[in-house]
Order: C-alpha cells, then sequence, then structure tokens
C-alpha cells in the first residue's frame, strides 16, 4: 500500500439543504478527501487550520491514521458557507473567507517529499503547483478545483492541468472551463492539454472517466436519502486515489474500479450533514455497495 499526499482546504461549513442547517461543522476538500481515502491508503495532509480550530476534530482525523504533520495552525480558520436547493447537485455559494488560507505558505515536511501518490485537491491552483514543484517524483497526481478558482486564477489552473495524470471536475465546471455545453468537448480539450484520463462527476447521476481511446460511465447510487451532498466530490477524488494506492494498479481497468469506489464513498458521505455518516461508515458496507454498484450495471 502506498501512502497519499493531500493538500487541499481544512474548514469551518456553514450549510442548509432543503433538510436541516448546520453551522461552522466540519468541512474543507483535505478534510473530506482525506477520510474517505483513509479506508483504502493513508493519507498526509498538507494544509492550514486558525487558532480556532477544536482539538476534537485533530483527534478524529488522527483516529483514521491520517498524519498531520503538515498541518499548520496559524489566525483563523478557513470558512465556507453554502446552500443547496431541490437540485442538489449544485452548491451555491453564500460567502467563501479564506482567512488563514489568505497567507499560507506552504512548508512541507520532508518525509511527505517522497510519496507517490498525490491529490490536489480543491484549494488555491498556485498552492497546488506549488506543492507538485516541491515533489521529488511524484508516480500518480489527481488534481480537483471549483467555480471560485476557474472564475479567479484561471491561468494558473490552465498551467496546473498540463502537469498532472488525471483531472476531475464536475459537470458544470468541466462546462465552465472549456466554454462548452458538450461533455464529450470539454473532456476532450482537457485530454489535449496533457491529463491521461479527465473525470466528470455529475453529482447523483454518476461520473464519466474520459482516455485518449476509451470512456466509462459508472451510475450514481439511487439514494433515498439525500441530506446533504458537502464534500462528496472531495469523498469521491479521496476513494479514487486511496484505491489505487492501495492496489498500485493504473491500468484503465483498474481506474474503472477505483472510479466506482469513488462514488460508493461519495453516496454514503451524502446521507448525512459534514462528515457525520463517514464516522460511521465500515469497509464491510462500503463492499456491499460496492457489489450492488456491479449489479445495478449489468444488463
Ligand atoms: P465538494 O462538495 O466536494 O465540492 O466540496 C465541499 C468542500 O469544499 C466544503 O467542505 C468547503 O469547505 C470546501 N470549499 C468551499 N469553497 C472552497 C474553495 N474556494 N477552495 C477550497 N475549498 C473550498
Amino acid at each position: 500500500m502506498d501512502k497519499i499526499l493531500v493538500i487541499g482546504t481544512v474548514a469551518f461549513d456553514t450549510i442548509q439543504t432543503p433538510f436541516g442547517k448546520i453551522e461552522k461543522a466540519l468541512g474543507g476538500s483535505a478534510t473530506y478527501a482525506s477520510y474517505s481515502a483513509s479506508f483504502f491508503s493513508k493519507p498526509n495532509i498538507l494544509s492550514i487550520v486558525g487558532n480556532d480550530f477544536p482539538k476534537e476534530y485533530i483527534e478524529l482525523l488522527k483516529k483514521r491514521q491520517i498524519n498531520l504533520d503538515g498541518l499548520q495552525v496559524s489566525g483563523k480558520t478557513f470558512f465556507w458557507e453554502g446552500f443547496y436547493e431541490f437540485d442538489m447537485n449544485e452548491a451555491k455559494t453564500k460567502k467563501t473567507e479564506l482567512n488563514s488560507l489568505a497567507d499560507f505558505k506552504l512548508k512541507m515536511p520532508d518525509s511527505y517529499k517522497n510519496i507517490n501518490y498525490v491529490f490536489l485537491a480543491n484549494i488555491d491552483p498556485e498552492l497546488q503547483l506549488e506543492t507538485l514543484n516541491q515533489m521529488k517524483k511524484p508516480k500518480f497526481v489527481v488534481m480537483d478545483t471549483m467555480n471560485f478558482w476557474i472564475t479567479s486564477k484561471r491561468k494558473s489552473l490552465m498551467d496546473l492541468i498540463k502537469k498532472v495524470d488525471v483531472l476531475l471536475l464536475n459537470d458544470g465546471e468541466a462546462r465552465q472551463l472549456f466554454s462548452t455545453i458538450s461533455l464529450v468537448k470539454a473532456a476532450k480539450s482537457a485530454l489535449s492539454l496533457g491529463p491521461k484520463a479527465v473525470i466528470i462527476k455529475k453529482g447523483e447521476h454518476g461520473a464519466l472517466l474520459f482516455t485518449k481511446d476509451t470512456h466509462f460511465s459508472a451510475p450514481g447510487y439511487p439514494l433515498e436519502e439525500i441530506k446533504d451532498p458537502t464534500g462528496c466530490g472531495d469523498c469521491f477524488g479521496g476513494a479514487f486515489i486511496g484505491y489505487l494506492a492501495k492496489t498500485n494498479d493504473l491500468s484503465e481497468a483498474n481506474m474503472r474500479r477505483a472510479v466506482v469506489y469513488g462514488s460508493v464513498v461519495a453516496s454514503f458521505n451524502a446521507e448525512d450533514f459534514s462528515l457525520n455518516r463517514l464516522k460511521t461508515l465500515t469497509m464491510g458496507e462500503i463492499e456491499r455497495r460496492y457489489e450492488e454498484f456491479k449489479e445495478i450495471r449489468e444488463f
């Protein structure tokens, strides 16, 4: 099993969905991604929180064997406020307070520099790029992003895409970034920049994996109870790279399995607010839902 480096946000989230509201709960792209990856591999977080970040959240991450040597503490924790209407596939941002992220200077622990699997989860693309530049010789790099950075740092994002193995995006972001309504065209444009694969997440409707010669479509899991989809994209990415690091097999067939594991963990995450569902999730439940995924797409 290989280790994973995860750079992203560790945050406080205030979220409103048609099914309830939570205030200043644990969130952040690195939090969800590493928690999800921890079912398969050993994540190492590179991020920053404020002095206001509770010890119990640190303990929660440590209990999952997530290494926090690269988690700096300074100022106030990054804060995001978002809401969803009945179309739960699209998060609407009410407020983003960068706080300590605004002056975050990367300090990469030496023990991180040799890690083979790197997940550049959603954060400022300049920090994603700097992380990559400080790694010795990563074997496999996956990146994610969101509309906030597509709008504010497009040029850095485009430079970064050229250097990664897999680009992860949701459907709206893919259309926005490549100025097209066709997801196939967006994927082709992304592949022409350099990545070996592009994954377009379509919320509850599943995910598409494109390589130069093939494409694969994973279904969404037909969930009856969705409470809060926040972090599903990050959980998807964390489980995807986690499974690949665990198996150390980067064939296209294995990437398809990793996409399904990504969809499985993301579907569990939507069942409750913050990390509440992940906290009780077991590997047995993940494997059972993985088998169900196989059954629902047979015809
Ligand atoms: P997801 O629902 O997977 O797209 O990600 C949700 C998480 O992203 C939340 O927990 C937020 O704290 C975090 N987040 C929101 N806005 C940003 C941003 N601009 N950069 C990085 N992380 C963000």
